[in-house]
Parts: C-alpha cells; structure tokens; sequence
C-alpha cells in the first residue's frame, strides 16, 4: 500500500501538464476555450492548472501607473482566483516577457498541453505562432478555440468564398448562419472541479508595477430592459442608458460574447447589428492585417495631412471651440468612455474639419479608450476618414452644431462636460465650418484625382 501511494506521488510528479491560458476572456463560465481544456484534462484524467502572464512588452509601453486597464484585468483575476479558492483551486500569475515565461514553464515542468481561445490582432497571432513552436518543439501541442466572435473571418463569406468587403451583405449572410446554427454554449463553470488543486501566490497590483484606484467600471448586467428601446436612445449622449457600456467586458471577455449576442436577439434588432460590425471589423483586420496603419482603400492614401501639433493638442485636451467636440473629448479623458454618436463627431471634426491624420486620432482613442479595440477602433477610424472598406463618402461631414441640434438639443451632454460652455470663458471657435468643409472637400478632390490620374 505504501509503495503504491509513493509510486503513485512519483508518477504525478512526472506526468505532463496541461494549461489554459487565460487572455481575452475572463471568465470562468462559457469559456470555449477553457470548456475545451477542461474536457481534455477529463478524458486524460489530468488536472488543468489556469494561468495570466502580464506582458511586460505591453504593460512597459503603458505611461500611467494608474492604467485603467490594467487594474481592469487585475481586479478580474483577483475575481476569478476568490471563485476558484471556493473549489481549493487558484490561478497562476506571471509577470513579464510572455515567450521567456512559457520558455521556463515548458522547460521546467514537462508541459503537455497549452489551451487557449483565438486572438485576431496581428502582434497577437505572431505571439501565439511563437508560442505554438516553442511547446511543438517539447513535443507538446497547441491548442486554440473561437471565443471572441460568433463567427471567425474564414465563417462568414460569399458563395465563392471570397470575403464580404461591405457590411450589408456580410450582416445578411452572418444573420442566416445565426438562424441555422444557432448560439453554442460551453458551460465551462460546471467542470471546475477539474482544475488543479496548486495553491498559487496571487500578486499584488504593486508588484507589476501599477497602482489602485477607486474607479468605479461599468456593470456587466445586460439591462435588457433599457436596450429594448436601443435604436430609439442610442444616439442621445446624454442618456446614461442609451447604450449598454458593455464594451470593455465584451474587450477582455470578462462577459461571453455569445450571451451577449443572445441577449440582443431577444432585445433590439439595431443593438444585435451593431454587434455584427464588431466581428466584421474583426474579420477585416484579420484579412489586412496592416490596417492600423495602412487605408482600406489605398486611393486614400496620399491626403495631403496638416500635421499641425498644436491643434491636434487643443483637440485632445477639449478645447476646441466646438462644445460637442469638446464634450466628447472631456468625458473621454475623464472616464475612459466617449458615446458613439459623438466618437464620430470628435473623429469628423479631427480628420475632416482639421485635416488631420486619421492615425493620430486613432492611437490618441487607443491611449484613453476602457473599450479599445484595435479591429472596431481602425476600422470606425477609417469608416470616419472615408478610406476604409465600407466608409462614409468623404464628402459627408458632420457639421456639429447641426449634430448638436438633434441629439443634445437642451445641451444636456454639453453642460455636463463643458462647464463654461455659454460663459467669456469658453474658447472661440478653433476653425470655421464653411471653410473647413470646403477645404476638406476640395483637398480629398484633388487628391483622389491625382492618384486617378497616375494610375490611369
Ligand atoms: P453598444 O452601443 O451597447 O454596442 C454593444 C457593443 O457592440 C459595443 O460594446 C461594441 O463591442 C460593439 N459595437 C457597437 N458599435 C460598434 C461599431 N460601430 N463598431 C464596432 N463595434 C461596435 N468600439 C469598440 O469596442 N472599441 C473601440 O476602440 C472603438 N473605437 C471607435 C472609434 C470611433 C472613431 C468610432 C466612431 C467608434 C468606435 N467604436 C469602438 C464603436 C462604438 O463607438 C463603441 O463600441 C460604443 O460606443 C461602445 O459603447 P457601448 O459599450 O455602450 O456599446
């Protein structure tokens, strides 16, 4: 009996591990990816053991000690490890350079198996590639699932199999797949108990170098009741509940994506369809990987920018005259958040009224946004400068006092933001719309025929 238990304590030991690796989905439940590990470690009567890596390659660009994110995901950890301490397990933290960790832990531990769900950003899939040849040279295996979207880019295409460049018809196509598939649940919290029992050191927010504060982050209850009336509220920025502030849980998976889907279904058709775009402009980043940085429509690519630094300054701190722009700019510096409605505005006035680059103001969004998203940012960036897949003309330009009059008609959302809005002290307008639109128009004009004219 006693050369049993030792042999069996030396054989455990010895045996392999399997992990899953937790990134854009904080979630215990409906987790496809984790559903899937836990499933395997069952059939191998093996033990899972979870775990994050704080990456230092991201987190040493982060300037702010106090980055919202940051804390975002931290505090979801701690969430996560407080459930797992409930069933005697725990999660791994390890905080630094993401291939040099899994170097070690693979080295050091006779991994088997690493699991983990899809990411479609570019420096995210070449991460993964690395990762996949590190644990296939141990003689491991790599492991990843969709989790992120309802249907990847390769899912949702024309008959020829080619992608959809235009959103319509991609809605169309996605919302039969939909009927005739259905929604997929993995309810991956029922088979917790499957994960392994090591006592793991949770790390302090100190430790990895930032700091708490008390901001208080959107709930992720889906208020299914205000979203009924969706299309009716979503472009009013002065409601709180005009839209559902889910956008940071749906960015770091800390609510399942397909709930969510779910839920629109039985809500507001509108509210699905803006759901739609999300994965759209996943699947086109996938497609163009270079997007970030490069026009959809490389036509667009000659605009001769103003790269006028101070004006771009004015822009971003909400000073620019504009009281809608302004409103907008201020509550994104302040809460992290800006209502779509006046992200397209803020985005028209920098791009078309200022005729500055649509990448400054796409990184500027990157730098503040909770929700940021590099395939939904790029591509409602370049939906605003008119070069991206299916943009707005590049001669529709939002005129915001007009905007204003529609959708913040008391000046609601304005005085909230713009305290001195109406006093001596709020500043003159930076530039004048009838000339910043004609000169928008005759630039881009003149521009695209040029690029006509040389490749004719
Ligand atoms: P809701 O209106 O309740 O919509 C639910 C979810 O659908 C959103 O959280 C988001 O995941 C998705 N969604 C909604 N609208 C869009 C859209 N137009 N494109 C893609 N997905 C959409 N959204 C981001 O998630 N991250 C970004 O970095 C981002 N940058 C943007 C930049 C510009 C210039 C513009 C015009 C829009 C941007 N959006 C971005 C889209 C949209 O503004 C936000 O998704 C929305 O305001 C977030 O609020 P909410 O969570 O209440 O969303």
């Amino acid at each position: 009996m006693i050369f049993l238990t030792v042999f069996y304590k030396i054989m455990k030991k010895f045996k392999r591990k399997h992990y899953f690796w937790f990134r854009r989905d904080l979630r215990l439940e409906d987790n496809c990816g984790l559903w899937e590990a836990l499933n395997y470690a069952k059939q191998e009567e093996s033990e899972i053991c979870l775990i994050f890596i704080f990456d230092t390659a991201i987190l040493d660009k982060l300037k702010d000690k106090k980055d919202l994110r940051v804390q975002f995901i931290y505090q979801n950890l701690a969430r996560i490890n407080q459930e797992l301490m409930g069933h005697q397990a725990s999660i791994r933290i390890e905080h630094g350079e993401t291939q040099l960790i899994w170097q070690q832990i693979i080295g050091d531990e006779r991994t088997n198996a690493i699991f983990c769900n899809e990411d479609y950003e570019d420096e995210a899939v070449k991460r993964d590639q690395k990762i996949k040849e590190l644990i296939e040279e141990s003689g491991g295996s790599f492991h990843t699932y969709k989790d992120q979207v309802l249907f990847a880019n390769r899912e949702v295409c024309k008959a020829n199999g080619e992608n959809y460049l235009v959103f319509t018809p991609y809605k169309k196509t996605w919302l039969k797949k939909m009927e005739s598939e259905g929604i997929p649940n993995y309810p991956s919290e029922s088979l917790v108990e499957l994960i392994g029992r090591a006592q793991e050191t949770f790390p302090s927010l100190a430790s990895i170098g930032f700091e708490a504060s008390d901001f208080q982050y959107p709930s992720k209850v889906i208020n299914t009741q205000a979203l009924k009336d969706y299309d009716q509220t979503r472009d009013f920025p002065a409601l709180q509940n005009g839209s559902s502030h889910l956008g940071i849980h749906l960015r770091f998976g800390t609510i399942s994506p397909r709930q969510v889907i779910d839920s629109a279904c039985h809500c507001n058709e509108t509210w699905l369809s803006e759901l739609i775009w999300r994965e759209f402009f996943m699947s086109l980043l996938s497609l163009k990987p270079k997007l970030p940085e490069e026009e959809f429509k490389s036509k667009y690519s000659a605009i001769p920018w103003k790269h006028d630094e101070n004006l771009f300054q004015l822009w971003c701190q909400g000073k620019t005259g504009y009281p809608i722009v302004d409103a907008g700019m201020r509550q994104l510096n302040t809460t992290g958040f800006m209502h779509n409605r006046v992200r397209m505005i803020t985005a028209s006035f920098l791009v078309k009224h200022l005729l500055i680059d649509w990448r400054w103001g796409e990184r500027y969004f990157k730098e503040k946004l909770l929700d940021y998203d590099q395939s939904a940012n790029v591509g409602n960036w370049q939906w605003v400068a008119g070069c991206g897949a299916d943009a707005a003309p590049y001669f529709r330009i939002f005129n915001p006092s007009a905007q204003t009059k529609k959708f913040d008609q008391d000046y609601e959302y304005i005085r909230r933001w713009v305290p001195e809005f109406g006093t001596n002290k709020y500043p003159e307008p930076i530039i004048d719309h009838s000339f910043a639109r004609q000169r928008c128009i005759s630039t881009f004009k003149t521009s695209l025929q040029q690029n006509m004219d040389s490749s004719s």
